[in-house]
């Protein structure tokens, strides 16, 4: 890697890019050298430049679209499509980037590397019968969620930019193009190993965790057993960000294998939505008849992905395959337990619990029964036990019991109640997606090419735990309609 030095004095003459391409040196299996196809008229819609800016990229010199749509590479590219499988809703299917590119991996003025992919860059070899193509809803919706939770602070992929294309794309009806430019840490997925286990030829797994070792879990790679170090850090991992989703009510909508990443970031916003009046079957996406990706589903559906990826990684964790399994199995087991103690971490936050007391466990579940009998809603109800006066929120005798436990548990620990409302305050956003908010930005977009409404929804998602000035009563309530639907990434 050149050094930083030498790095930013070409970046000036190539708005900054320099990209590297450590994905396109595993075996040939894993990847096609493929072009995006040109667009008919590409249109900069949105462009994130404080995210540019940490991407070392000069955004006066992105200002425009024809990197963002395929039509002209940035310098450096060696665009590829990757391949994957997956379970989608629990069957297996050989799959890869049906309608995405990688440009390559952008190394940052501080030496981090982030992939940089354009979705809806049209077909591939992987596009079995799709079109390739993105529509700008959806993508504008993916640039909005994943931009609200990078500000929640929970590990996500981030969206530089979204461009139209000029072109129609036949959905529901035929709907205006688009194409999302996504950073992410790296696309690697339980579907990746799933892939390289069914074509069932060791060294190409081997070539993959090493690669996934060396630029997502260094330590595990020096550990005595890189392999099951690896399984345990993206066990870990897994368990950290499951537990962030619930504290703030994110549900995924499609939490298939080929949608989860090894780097531990949330990936692949699809019909995701925040829920709004707590209800643990929650669920939003219109395909996900059964509920299998509900919203109290979450940590169970990733130990089962979990357990998909364990199972690529056996012929590496032992060559006696019983002692594998075990191996295995005593990892996956071990999913449960971590993640309930990061949940626990987390409301414990949540209540301005700051000492543990073996009571904790209850109280948090009696407030969450509470508020699913009346369907509070999940970040009001926080926010409003996170100021003074919050025994006014409800004058429900149940609720003015477990008010009263709640406050006679913050006598016993020795901070003041200004420590407790901090740390609380840290934990419970007052601004999240609301469902109607986002409707309606996307509207604006795509019917009226109004993109005020959608900056100023992400000026205000953008500061989510602002208590003491927050924004206006708008973005704030429930949406309207509990009966709200998401559509796949189409
Ligand atoms: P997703 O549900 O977005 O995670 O996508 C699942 C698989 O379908 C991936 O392999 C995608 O690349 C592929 N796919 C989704 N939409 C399209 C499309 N319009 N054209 C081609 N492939 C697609
Ligand atoms: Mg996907």
């Amino acid at each position: 890697m050149p050094s930083p030095e030498s790095a930013s004095s070409t970046r000036s003459l190539t708005a900054g890019w320099h990209l590297e391409h450590s994905y396109a040196q595993l075996p040939e299996a894993f990847h096609v050298a493929f072009q995006p196809t040109p667009v008919r008229q590409p249109k900069l819609v949105i462009l994130n430049r404080a995210l540019a800016e940490s991407l070392g990229l000069d955004a006066a010199q992105l200002d425009h679209a024809s990197w963002f749509s395929g039509n002209d590479l940035p310098p450096g590219a060696q665009p590829l499509a990757q391949a994957y499988a997956g379970h989608q809703f629990g069957n297996f299917t050989m799959l890869g980037d049906g309608r995405a590119i990688l440009l390559g991996e952008q190394i940052t003025p501080k030496g981090q590397r982030f992939d940089i992919q354009l979705k809806g860059s049209g077909q591939t070899p992987f596009s079995r019968r799709g079109d390739g193509r993105a529509t700008l809803g959806p993508m504008l919706r993916e640039y909005i969620i994943s931009e609200a939770m990078h500000a929640l602070g929970i590990p996500t992929t981030r969206s530089l930019a979204v461009v139209t294309t000029g072109e129609l794309v036949r959905r529901d009806g035929m709907l205006p193009g688009a194409v999302l430019t996504r950073v992410a840490a790296s696309h690697i997925r339980v579907g990746t190993f799933e892939y390289a286990a069914a074509r069932g030829e060791q060294a190409l797994l081997q070539a993959l965790a090493d690669h996934t070792l060396q630029r997502h879990y260094p330590d595990a790679a020096n550990a005595a057993q890189p392999y099951l170090a690896l399984l345990q850090g993206v066990i870990e991992r897994q368990a950290a960000l499951i537990a962030r989703w619930q504290h703030v009510g994110f549900i995924h909508g499609v939490m298939n294998t080929d949608n989860m990443a090894l780097s531990g970031e949330t990936i692949d916003y699809g019909p995701c939505a925040f829920m709004e009046a707590y209800d643990p079957a929650t669920v939003f996406s219109s395909i996900d008849h059964q509920g299998r990706y509900a919203y109290g589903r979450q940590p169970f559906i990733a130990q089962w992905n979990l357990a998909r990826f364990a199972e690529a990684l056996l012929p590496l964790l032992d060559p006696v395959e019983e002692k594998a399994v075990e191996l295995a199995n005593d990892a996956i087991i071990g999913f449960e337990p971590i993640y309930k103690q990061h949940w626990l971490t987390g409301m414990r936050g949540k209540l301005g619990l700051l000492t543990e007391e073996g009571d904790d466990l209850s109280l948090i579940d009696s407030l969450l029964k509470w508020m699913q009998e009346t369907q509070a809603d999940f970040t009001n109800t926080f926010r409003a036990l996170s100021s003074p006066g919050s025994a006014s929120l409800s004058a429900d005798p149940d609720f003015l019991a477990w008010h009263q436990r709640w406050q006679e548990r913050l006598t016993r620990q020795p901070q003041t109640a200004e420590a407790v409302q901090e740390i609380m305050r840290c934990h419970n956003p007052v601004a999240i997606p609301r469902n109607h908010k986002v409707e309606e930005a996307l509207t604006a977009a795509v019917e009226r090419e109004d993109l005020g409404v959608l900056e100023r929804l992400l000026a205000v998602l953008a500061q989510p735990y602002e208590h003491v000035q927050p924004p206006p009563e708008e973005y704030l309530a429930g949406s309207p309609s509990g009966d709200y639907q998401t559509f796949c990434g189409t």
